[in-house]
């Protein structure tokens, strides 16, 4: 059984979503929880009630993961209220779907900033403490586009694979410091970000999917979950897909 007492967990964009879903499967297994939001203060005040009933200690606080300063104030409030953080769960993400030959740079920038850049700010900005505790668990968002491309997001497909390597790099880099860095690529998941799709093109995804069905954000939650705790502990540098087998290699 997977247990994180006694951790703090900060997960991004944790208010909605796969980052709700995983912010509450880490308070399920005993971690005291930080949500980030960045404009939806009323899901994150209600994921914090519901954490909170759980028993666990939990805090909302807002940044976008594009400002430096504010991802640098969100860490330090974090550290205040609930302590220096074990656990970074790197879940921010946007699209902005756009054919190749018509996307403009602010559709390109906006969606490495946030899913790409962010995710290194934000372990930046974590990463000293986990070296000061010789114990730390990274674990990044990504998904399937940035392994098999995907049609209108070259910008998502190319941020996504770029998690990817700074997994790879990130992992080498700190696995002397007890600190295991990992990502998970979901395929197809039952959240607002799909819930834009036509019918039309939800199905033909399904249809790519042994599994027959859209997932679940829990069903992403209870992979981050095991990769956060000690079973997971010579485990680093690896991407995990939950993806119903849609990807196989
Ligand atoms: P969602 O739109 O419900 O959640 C995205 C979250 O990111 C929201 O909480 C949003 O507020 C937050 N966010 C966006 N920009 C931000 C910023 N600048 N600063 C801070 N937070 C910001 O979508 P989701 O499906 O729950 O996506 C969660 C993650 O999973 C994303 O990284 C997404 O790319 C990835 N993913 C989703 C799917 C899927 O099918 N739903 C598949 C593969 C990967």
């Amino acid at each position: 059984m997977v247990n994180l007492t006694g951790k703090v967990a900060l997960v991004t964009g944790g208010a909605r979503g796969i980052g709700r879903a995983i912010a509450v499967k880490l308070a399920e297994r005993g971690a005291d929880v930080a949500i980030n939001y960045r404009s939806r203060e009323d899901a994150a005040t209600e994921v914090c009630g519901l954490i909170r009933d759980m028993g666990q200690r939990v805090l909302a606080v807002k940044a976008d993961v594009r400002m430096g300063e504010e991802v640098q104030a969100m860490v330090e409030a974090v550290h205040h209220e609930l302590g220096t953080v074990d656990i970074l769960v790197n879940n921010a993400g946007v699209v902005a779907d756009q054919y190749l030959a018509f996307m403009k740079d602010e559709e390109w920038d906006e969606v490495l900033d946030v899913c790409l850049t962010g995710a290194f700010r934000c372990l930046r900005a974590v990463v000293r403490d986990m070296m000061k505790n010789k114990w730390g668990r990274v674990v990044s968002i990504s998904s399937v586009a940035g392994l098999m491309g995907d049609v209108r997001r070259v910008n998502y497909s190319a941020a996504k694979a770029g998690l990817q390597g700074m997994t790879r790099a990130a992992a080498r880099e700190l696995a002397s410091q007890g600190i295991t860095v990992n990502a998970v690529a979901p395929g197809i998941i039952e959240t607002d970000l799909t819930a834009g799709m036509t019918e039309q093109r939800t199905e033909a995804l399904r249809q790519l999917v042994p599994l027959g069905r859209v997932g679940r954000p829990e069903e992403v939650a209870g992979m981050v979950a095991f990769l956060c705790s000690d079973e997971a502990s010579y485990i680093t540098g690896q991407v995990f897909l939950v993806d119903g087998g849609m990807h196989m290699h």
